[in-house]
């Protein structure tokens, strides 16, 4: 499964016929920093989604059509408040509109989770959320490359505590070992 095709189609900030207009959508979620625009860009072997050292600077959802067949649709960052789960902070709001809203129905979402840090409170509670409404997601472990064995391993049980069988895919986007299952696993025939 490859990437031959990848373009920035437009950014959004809130509910838009995009959603409805009958193309695939794949959604990326996760909190900010946690190395979502760089897992886009090693996808798509692109630059098309920003890499920031500024968490929670993108405030739109940009989406992208992949392989003149599929929405890559990039959600904001969240966790930058305190509040738990998407909360009613601006940005939890507008992924809520769109991941909840019975009319835009994404074919996959990726939840992405840091390998190093585990999950945190808002990420077991954007978890429940997603699981409560039946979504179809993946959970994706970001930057292996940056924690040894040992300590995945632990993360890893700890993870899997919460998430139970859940489909989990560890990946480095910086070294981009395990993007080629996260690749077949998201642009599969439905
Ligand atoms: P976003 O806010 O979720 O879009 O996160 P970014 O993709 O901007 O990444 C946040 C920071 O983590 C940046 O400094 C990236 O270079 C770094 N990063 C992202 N993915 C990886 C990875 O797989 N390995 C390592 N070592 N660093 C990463």
């Amino acid at each position: 499964m490859k990437i031959t095709s990848a373009k920035f189609i437009k950014g959004v900030v809130g509910e838009d016929q995009i959603f409805s207009d009958g193309i695939p959508q794949v959604a990326f979620l996760g909190r900010s920093n946690v190395g979502k625009s760089s897992l886009i860009n090693g996808l798509t072997n692109s630059k098309i989604s920003r890499e920031s050292n500024f968490p929670g600077s993108t405030q739109e959802i940009n989406v992208f059509l992949i392989n003149k067949s599929t929405y890559f649709v990039d959600l904001p960052g969240y966790g930058f408040t305190r509040v738990s789960g998407l909360g009613k902070q601006k940005i939890g709001d507008l992924i809520t509109k769109y991941i909840f809203n019975p009319n835009f129905n994404q074919k996959k979402i990726v939840l992405i989770i840091d390998a190093k840090v585990g999950m945190t409170e808002q990420d077991i509670a954007v978890f429940e959320e997603l699981e409560k409404h039946k979504k179809d997601f993946i959970i994706v472990l970001s930057k292996i490359d940056k924690v040894n064995q040992s300590n995945f391993h632990h993360n890893l049980i700890e993870i899997k505590k919460i998430t139970g069988e859940y489909p989990l895919f560890p990946c480095s986007s910086k070294t981009k070992k395990g993007l080629g299952p996260i690749l077949q696993c998201i642009l599969a025939k439905s």
